[in-house]
């Protein structure tokens, strides 16, 4: 990803906002729009693929790294002409005359009448005590990027989600054991998942237990404070790591104004990925919707830039664009 020279202002089709696959993906089809677009990420391009081990659902590719699919990704948006560029968005504003503005941190204004948000989420914290004092010493969010350090370790995986299930399995390549505490009976994990952690003679399911708190020394985390969700009775764990996984918020603080979300803060659009507000698009994890893969992520992102196209070639002809309720 390059910078952009001094220039501060810049006038785009559309920007595209975070360098995830649905990002990246969106960075292709307004490549072959012929769009002139901008995909601003404030990281390296892949977003959550670079979290994640092997990918072994994503059509055409049996197994594949997350780190390989996101390169594949991002030099499939460069072939297209994508331009890229390093920086975070701070602030996205909607201008009365329909044309956005885009500030990042280096402070450059991005204008265009079209926006793709695809900024992705922030993995939600348990907001118990010690969760914070012990982040980096024992507590984590990122299984490939931390398991390693745990060889020979207990550990605990918080959360009964796709993620929680699928790192417990990851994390058994280095772990001796790890407890997977869940909040309730059941996990909401899809079943291929759950058949992986059950046949996993590493992992130990603890169902029904909230975590109470995180609880260590100088050397980190020592064990959990745990209470049952039926009885109350409280228990202690005695892991030393705890990696937590009960979801991801959706990353839409940037956006002055107020957009239509759901009860979680993901963003509602309509069949054509437009939010409430015209000329705003979302896709990936940011938007409202049953499930969240990397398959329905560039789904969404191709649906959201072809919408684009037709968004502006309105705009020029001097159509009212379609406002979504
Ligand atoms: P998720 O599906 O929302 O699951 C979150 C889990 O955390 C749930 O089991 C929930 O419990 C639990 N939880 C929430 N708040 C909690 C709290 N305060 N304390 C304890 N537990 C709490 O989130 P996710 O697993 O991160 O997945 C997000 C999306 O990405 C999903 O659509 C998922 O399908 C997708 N994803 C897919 C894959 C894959 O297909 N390989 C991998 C990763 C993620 P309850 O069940 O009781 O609500």
């Amino acid at each position: 990803m390059g910078e952009h020279p001094h220039k501060a202002e810049y006038d785009f089709d559309v920007v595209i906002v975070g360098g995830g696959p649905a990002g990246l993906c969106a960075a292709l089809y307004a490549g072959r729009g012929r769009l002139k677009s901008v995909l601003i990420e404030r990281g390296a391009p892949g977003g959550e693929l670079l979290n994640t081990d092997l990918i072994d659902d994503y059509p055409g590719f049996e197994e594949v790294k997350g780190f390989e699919l996101a390169h594949h990704m991002f030099e499939h948006a460069k072939k297209f002409g994508a331009a890229m560029v390093t920086d975070t968005v701070e602030h996205i504003r909607p201008g009365r005359d329909g044309t956005f503005e885009i500030v990042t941190a280096r402070e450059h204004t991005y204008r265009a009448p079209a926006v793709i948000l695809t900024a992705g989420g922030t993995p939600t914290k348990l907001g118990v005590p010690g969760e914070r004092e012990y982040a980096g010493k024992g507590v984590s969010y990122c299984a490939v990027c931390d398991g390693a350090f745990f060889q020979g370790e207990v550990l605990a995986v918080i959360g009964g989600g796709d993620a929680a299930v699928e790192e417990a399995d990851y994390l058994t390549r280095y772990a001796e054991k790890v407890y997977l505490v869940h909040r309730r009976a059941s996990l909401r994990a899809s079943k291929l998942l759950q058949e992986r952690a059950f046949a996993n003679p590493k992992i130990e399911l603890i169902w029904n237990k909230q975590v109470e708190a995180i609880e260590g020394g100088e050397r980190g985390v020592d064990h959990l404070r745990l209470a049952d969700t039926v009885t109350g009775e409280p228990a202690r764990l005695k892991v030393g790591g705890v990696f937590i996984f009960i979801g991801f918020k959706p990353n839409v603080g940037m956006i002055e104004g107020h957009v239509r979300h759901d009860a979680s803060g993901h963003l509602m659009t309509d069949d054509r990925m437009m939010t409430s507000v015209p000329g705003l698009f979302a896709a990936g994890d940011v938007r409202s919707q049953l499930t969240r893969q990397i398959t329905t992520a560039v789904g969404d992102a191709t649906t959201a830039a072809i919408a684009v196209e037709k968004y502006l070639a309105a705009r020029r002809e001097g159509a009212q664009p379609s406002v979504t309720a």
